[in-house]
């Protein structure tokens, strides 16, 4: 695999780079070339001579581009309109095969099939690259429906943008379609020879606490913690809805698990009701948590991947960078992140609107996010290993303040979160036995009650629990209580795993048995009854226990439920104590 890499200039030199191209590829043994172009304009007329160039100088080539919201040549960000970058595959087993299918929520199932089909078709196919028109569109069943592509197969690529941040207009184009501002563009690549490795970084990391998405609808994210989304930037971070609402938010996209990843979610618009337009969809019911960059972590990242990436030994690196991540480095900065890609191979890509790529087989919609593809012909040839240039003189040894204020942040929610945790369950965890207190297990039984689902109740009783007091002291008393709370609890878990124990009051306790019927219940409740008499307390020695048990009847309201189940309790305590009713 060889690659040239040019920007567009004019006709003439173009016309000459291709001739100096095609003298190369007469000396040499090639199997197929791919040409990429992207272009920051929509400057249709250029982009159709620029293929129609390609087509007279090397017409059997293959040609694909989108526009973008900047270029990357030579891993560093390019100034020129429009770049041309040149892949030449040296061996005869490469394939390659371009598609290009008009594209919208509606017809995405169509077009996954018909991508799917090829590339089963196809069994050379290793990976598949694609440019989308997707901006405003949500995603979600794309992605979803690709995760039947074949197991092996892996996929990537970026969507199509201009320079205009603001601006959801975009094209794509091949040479086996026309430029459209509603497709998609796949390569299909791969043979017996070809490798391809696939990654990405962020290095954006969390801040502060997870916020739960109560609302949310395709890419529209309506309320977070109940509340309108857009508050929280305005709350934690200061940032109005105003015209700089986009470029101030994009350093601090959402970070939350998606298909078992961490994934980025950048809003471009807050509406008059506060919801956030994002970039992709959301879904309800997610923890989100607002991340933000750091250079530092980025560039180690960055420096992580690259010697990772080294021993693939690439011939060629494909980036596809978030447009964001533009705005955060800014133009004369932001090679920081893709030079060292450079050091190992000639790197090229473009800006887009969203990054995509296949992880664990799902295919994801990345935002703020750098996809980074290696690729190379034949084996590894460790002769070729290329010296890695990284960023580590630059950084190493430092932690920029905003990385110490952000770990700063993380520890201080930490702590709080685990005091709300402690202060959680002290509201409703009995301080002696550690079962449930009143109020909660009354709660949980009411709550079983209104969804009216089969369950059962245990109420228990200590037999002549005033003499354990009485004749050995308080403190022998305490301790018989918290032993059975602890029987109790081990017997329901291991017999009814969603069971609840409570103190119901000084040494009565109620157990709460969801999905489970009376005869279940009466087999438990003497199994606590006999675990119980087996204890052997320091002074106390055996004591019995009574208990009562009832199934909830239909349309029974709780306190009906539970004053039954305290009959047969204490029909128990008339009969003699130590035992059973079952009513
Ligand atoms: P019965 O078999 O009829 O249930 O007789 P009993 O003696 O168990 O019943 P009674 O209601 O007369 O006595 C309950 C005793 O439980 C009275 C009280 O001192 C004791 N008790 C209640 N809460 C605690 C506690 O937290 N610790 C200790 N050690 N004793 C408690
Ligand atoms: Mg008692
Ligand atoms: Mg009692």
């Amino acid at each position: 695999m060889r690659q040239f890499q040019f920007p567009y200039e004019n006709e003439d030199k173009f016309v000459n780079s291709l001739r100096k191209i095609k003298q190369w590829c007469n000396s040499s043994v090639t199997s197929s070339i791919l040409f990429q172009i992207y272009t920051y304009t929509l400057n249709r007329p250029k982009v159709e001579t620029v293929c129609a160039i390609i087509e007279k100088e090397l017409p059997d080539s293959y040609i694909m581009g989108c526009s973008s919201n900047g270029n990357i040549l030579f891993g560093d960000y390019c100034d020129s309109e429009v770049v041309v970058v040149c892949t030449v595959f040296e061996y005869f087993t490469t394939q390659i095969k371009l598609l290009q299918f008009p594209i919208s929520p509606e017809n995405a199932k169509e077009v996954t099939d018909a991508l799917i089909h090829e590339v089963e078709a196809n069994s050379w196919c290793k990976c598949v690259m694609c440019y989308t028109t997707i901006r405003g569109i949500s995603t979600s069943d794309f992605c979803d429906d690709l995760r039947n592509l074949p197991e092996n197969i892996q996929f990537f690529g970026g969507g199509a943008m201009n320079i205009d941040m603001n601006s959801d207009y975009a094209f794509v184009f091949s040479s086996v379609g026309s430029i459209s501002d509603h497709s998609i563009v796949f390569a299909l690549m791969g043979g017996e020879d070809f490798n391809v490795e696939s990654t990405y970084i962020t290095g954006w990391k969390p801040l502060g606490r997870d916020l739960l998405v109560t609302k949310a609808e395709g890419p529209l994210l309506h309320e977070l913690e109940g509340k309108p989304a857009y508050e929280t930037y305005y709350k934690y971070l200061r940032i109005k809805n105003d015209e700089h609402f986009f470029n101030n938010t994009l350093e601090f996209p959402f970070f939350y698990e998606h298909n078992g990843i961490h994934i980025l979610r950048a809003p471009t618009a807050a509406t008059e009701d506060g919801s956030l337009v994002m970039t992709a969809d959301m879904e309800e019911n997610v923890k989100a948590r607002i991340a933000y960059g750091d250079p530092w972590t980025i560039l180690k990242n960055v420096d992580e991947e690259t010697l990772r990436l080294k021993e693939f030994i690439p011939e060629a690196m494909f980036v596809f960078s978030c447009a964001a991540r533009k705005t955060f480095w800014g133009v004369e900065s932001a090679g920081k992140e893709t030079r060292p890609f450079q050091s190992l191979a000639p790197t090229s890509g473009f800006y887009t609107s969203g990054e995509f790529l296949r992880t664990n087989g799902f295919v994801n919609q990345h935002n703020v996010t750098l996809v980074v593809v290696a690729m190379r012909e034949g084996k590894r040839n460790l002769e070729k290993i290329q010296e890695a240039e990284l960023n580590e003189q630059e950084f190493s040894g430092s932690v920029s303040m905003i990385n110490r204020l952000a770990t700063f942040i993380q520890a201080a929610t930490e702590e709080l979160e685990d005091a709300n945790e402690q202060l959680r369950l002290a509201a409703i965890i009995d301080g002696l036995t550690q079962v449930y207190n009143r109020r909660e297990i009354q709660r949980r039984i009411i709550e079983e009650v209104e969804k009216g689902n089969k369950n059962s109740l245990i109420m228990i009783d200590i037999d002549d629990f005033k003499q354990v007091n009485d004749a050995y002291g308080h403190k022998e008393g305490d301790e018989v209580l918290i032993k059975l709370a602890e029987m109790m609890k081990t017997i329901c878990t291991q017999n009814v795993p969603n069971s609840s124990v409570g103190r119901w009051g000084g040494e009565e306790f109620m157990i709460l048995l969801p999905n489970t019927d009376i005869k279940k219940a009466g087999i438990i409740a003497e199994l606590l009854r006999v675990s119980f008499a087996a204890i052997d307390f320091s002074e106390a020695h055996f004591q019995t226990i009574s208990l009562g048990v009832a199934e909830m009847l239909p349309g029974e309201d709780a306190d009906t439920y539970c004053m039954r189940v305290d009959g047969a309790l204490y029909q128990g305590k008339r009969n003699g104590k130590n035992q059973v009713v079952v009513c």
